[in-house]
């Protein structure tokens, strides 16, 4: 029997990617069967695999890998582990990766990946035999020069480690470029880590002197999310002298107007597992932290967090988006209405994917650079990024978000265009 009760669901994660296309490509005269053809993703894999669990027993697990387009080059994106994976959502990652790569000019198509578990479940024992299994059954669609995956929500560097061993025992001979992200004893790149996090604050900077805010110590933050992006996003800004007034993870968020002490959080972090208890701080759950008092909100957990029933709440004037997708298109036109600037994801969180880039090159040259020749590479692109971004919102009189999407559209659409449809 159907449940009577209907719960107002917020829209899907393809759905707002699909909407956001839909709304770019009226501002470009690109050809209809080009529009139509960038649309949909390349391939789609589901894989259903076993494990054998601690207790001896065998448990099912499903997983996906979605190539959204490989016009510019192969494919790339993050694998993330989550019980809420579904293949929507992978679907519209690896699109947005497509937007992101062709955004900051990286020779990449768009690809995600996802297993749904909830990693904490597992012990470490069952993550390596998921992660070795899983890379396995992807074997006959990733390669170096064909799909390359990275950490994301859920996974890290250890994870990539593993998905390069398998890999490279599977064919014989160590292939470090076949994943980014991956410890630095095994060819990961300096600097991969922190890289995502750094990218938004310096998309943040950029944002913040176009507003008048010249003083760090007087612009508030509030930081969604404690994990790979919102701590180093935290860490970053703090080390740049910036008030950081809010943090949260998934159990909660902590707030003082003064400013968190955030080496003190980042250790109660490491000693717990979570804001818990955390002193110096007002509780709140993560629906109250978006809310308060602030100058930047920096969403950085997952999507889907600024909705219409925030968005007219929302107090900060600049938001950055270290999540994908973390602002839904009802929350985007509020936003908009309201007068808040908003650095879409593809922008701000691009960090990850240019250091990524710089890891796969370091990789298959097997020539390694310093820290920072990376840091100030990273600057460079993003910021050239950035300029690109405001100058087509300008000249196309459209936000931040549209213009970012306009942009990439029009560079895979052109390549589409000179490559021409096969066969
Ligand atoms: P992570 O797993 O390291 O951290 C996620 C953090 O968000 C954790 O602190 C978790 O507690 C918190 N969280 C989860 N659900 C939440 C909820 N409902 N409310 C509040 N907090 C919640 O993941 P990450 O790698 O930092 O990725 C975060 C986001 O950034 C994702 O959208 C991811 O796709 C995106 N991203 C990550 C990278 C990267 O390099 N890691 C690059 C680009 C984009």
């Amino acid at each position: 029997m159907v449940v009577a009760l209907k719960i107002e669901h917020e829209e899907s994660a393809y759905s707002t990617a699909i909407a956001q296309y839909n709304r770019a490509t009226q501002h470009l005269t690109i050809d209809e069967n080009i529009i139509e053809y960038l649309r949909y993703p390349r391939r789609e894999f589901t894989v259903n695999f076993p494990v054998r669990r601690d207790d001896g027993k065998i448990e099912m697990f499903t997983g996906y890998r979605v190539h959204h387009n490989t016009v510019l080059g192969p494919s790339k994106g993050g694998i993330r582990y989550s019980a809420n994976v579904t293949l929507d959502e992978v679907r519209a990652l690896a699109m947005w990766m497509t937007w992101k790569c062709a955004l900051v000019n990286l020779p990449y198509g768009g690809a995600k990946g996802g297993v749904v578990v909830e990693p904490k479940d597992l012990s470490l024992r069952e993550i390596e035999q998921l992660t070795r299994r899983y890379a396995s059954e992807l074997i006959p669609v990733i390669s170096p020069h064909m799909d390359i995956p990275a950490p994301d929500m859920g996974t890290n560097a250890q994870t990539m480690a593993w998905f390069m061993d398998t890999y490279s025992m599977t064919v014989g001979y160590s292939v470090p470029a076949i994943v980014t992200g991956k410890p630095i004893n095994i060819g990961g790149s300096k600097g991969r880590t922190e890289a995502t996090g750094r990218g938004v604050i310096i998309c943040m900077e950029e944002a913040l002197r176009a507003h008048g805010y010249n003083d760090a110590s007087k612009t508030s933050l509030i930081i969604q999310g404690f994990g790979n992006v919102g701590s180093h996003a935290a860490a970053y800004a703090d080390e740049l002298g910036f008030k950081i007034v809010g943090v949260s993870d998934i159990y909660g968020g902590i707030y003082n107007e003064k400013g968190l002490d955030i080496d003190s959080v980042r250790a109660h972090m490491a000693e717990t597992g979570s804001l818990e208890g955390y002193k110096d701080a007002v509780h709140l759950t993560n629906d109250e932290l978006l809310i308060m008092p602030c100058d930047v909100l920096i969403p950085a957990a997952m999507e889907g967090q600024l909705t219409k029933h925030n968005a007219p709440d929302i107090k900060a004037r600049i938001i950055v988006e270290g999540a994908n997708g973390p602002t839904t298109t009802e929350a985007d036109d509020i936003l908009e209405d309201r007068g808040i600037f908003v650095v879409p994801d593809i922008l701000a969180n691009a960090g990850g994917v240019i250091v990524s880039y710089f890891e796969w090159v370091q990789d298959l040259q097997a020539f390694f650079w310093d820290e920072d020749e990376i840091f100030h590479q990273l600057r460079r692109i993003l910021i050239r990024s950035y300029d690109a971004t405001l100058r087509a919102a300008e000249d196309h009189d459209v936000n931040m978000r549209m213009a970012a999407q306009i942009v990439a559209i029009q560079r895979v659409a052109e390549a589409v265009q000179t490559r021409g449809f096969y066969p």
